[in-house]
């Protein structure tokens, strides 16, 4: 079994050995502008151009629909904020979920301050969005909804697809942040009717600080960088070619081990949850057991705190993470399990594991053994 043991692969993965491969000619050789005209430049342009087919044909979209950007978070906000005032003669009603990752609700909550009325959506005890909900919620001037493909705490995976259809026959655009699920489940923008979606490489064994937004055609988004006008106009800038090639050497290698994998980490993850709430007491598990990505984990330990089981792992050279986050000293329970309506205390027991192509039985047995011996000791300790 190699170490570390890392199960933290929501927050980020190893980059592919063949990922790195794929960049390195980016850097040493083929180094030029892509809007240049001689040799290196042409080289580079002609991997970018490869890199777009690759990742448009992945979501069914085209080349012309992607739009580069420097990860997840900056998808988000040109999503919404380009969106939003675009489409500001048509109306300034937007609706998002409670769940969704900070890169969405905090331009949602600006743009509420500033004119905008915003709906933000309950889930039900699944961590789903009710499409019926929503139906109820679209006004003729919902200009935008924005509900995410997978959540990247408890891995709920949303309904997008009757979302999309719904949102289209009101008029309303829908964007999706499918950062936690791009390369790991089938996504298709024109069945599933989605207008904008956003996709960040470091989740699927590329490199950090690249990622796109799709942008369907005939949706008019503001321009969100303005200069040499690359990009279509949407986001000047001299684009990073060796990550826009290690995007699509990733999201190759990711079409190729989708299905399998899929099924594989399915399997360890079930496993794995089978085995831990029969093995300690007081586990519960966050999110629906059905619609789940199957590289997610999300549990509460009773009486332990997520943080303190998480320094215990690092002891023993595993690598996790916790739901909550630990500012001016106050355990504060994540937005999503309070969305989710896990009780503060019980919040405060979070943890979260995220599998990935590294990931084994044996290295999850041996995670199960040290958890195992961490709580009782743990719980002990807090008894005394
Ligand atoms: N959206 C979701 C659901 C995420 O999990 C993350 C990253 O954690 C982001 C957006 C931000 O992506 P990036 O790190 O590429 O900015």
């Amino acid at each position: 079994m190699e170490y570390p043991v890392y199960l933290d692969n929501a927050a980020t993965t190893a980059v592919d050995p063949a990922v790195v491969e794929a960049m390195l000619p980016y850097f040493l050789s083929a180094y030029g502008n892509p809007a240049t005209l001689y040799s290196v430049g042409m080289m580079a342009r002609e991997a970018v151009d490869h890199a777009r087919e690759v990742v448009a044909d992945m979501i069914n979209a085209s080349p012309d629909e992607i739009v580069f950007t420097s990860g997840g978070t900056e998808a988000d906000n040109a999503a919404i904020k380009g969106i939003a005032s675009a489409y500001q003669e048509k109306g300034k009603h937007l609706i998002t979920s409670a769940i969704e990752h900070h890169a969405v609700l905090e331009p949602m909550e600006t743009l509420a301050h500033s004119g905008y009325q915003l709906d933000i959506l309950p889930i039900d005890s699944d961590g789903r969005v009710s499409p019926e909900y929503l139906k109820h919620h679209l006004r003729p001037d919902t200009i935008l909804v924005s509900i995410m493909h997978a959540n990247n705490e408890i891995g709920t995976i949303q309904p997008i697809g009757e979302i999309g259809a719904i949102c289209r026959q009101n008029g309303t655009l829908f964007h999706t942040d499918a950062v936690q699920t791009f390369g790991k489940i089938p996504i298709d923008v024109r069945e599933q009717k989605i207008d904008l979606l956003s996709v960040s490489a470091h989740k699927l064994h590329g490199p950090k600080g690249i990622g796109f937004l799709y942008v369907r055609r005939g949706t008019k988004a503001n321009r969100f960088m303005e200069g040499g006008g690359q990009e279509r106009g949407y986001r000047s800038g001299t684009l990073n070619v060796p990550g826009i090639v290690g995007l699509g050497k990733a999201t190759e290698l990711a079409r190729e081990r989708m299905e399998s994998e899929g099924k594989r980490l399915t399997t360890l993850r079930d496993v794995f949850i089978a085995k831990l709430v029969n093995t300690i007491p007081g586990v519960t598990v966050n999110g629906s057991r059905t619609h789940r990505l199957p590289n997610n984990i999300s549990i509460c330990i009773e009486g332990v705190q997520g943080e303190v089981t998480l320094l215990a792992l690092d002891a023993a050279r595993i690598c996790a993470s916790a739901g909550s986050a630990c500012s001016t000293g106050s355990m504060e329970p994540s937005h999503v399990l309070k969305a989710l309506g896990v009780s503060r205390d019980l919040a405060r027991g979070a943890v979260r594991l995220t599998l990935g192509r590294e990931t084994t039985m044996e290295s999850l047995d041996y995670t199960l053994d040290v958890l195992e011996q961490s709580v009782q000791g743990l719980r002990q300790l807090a008894g005394a």
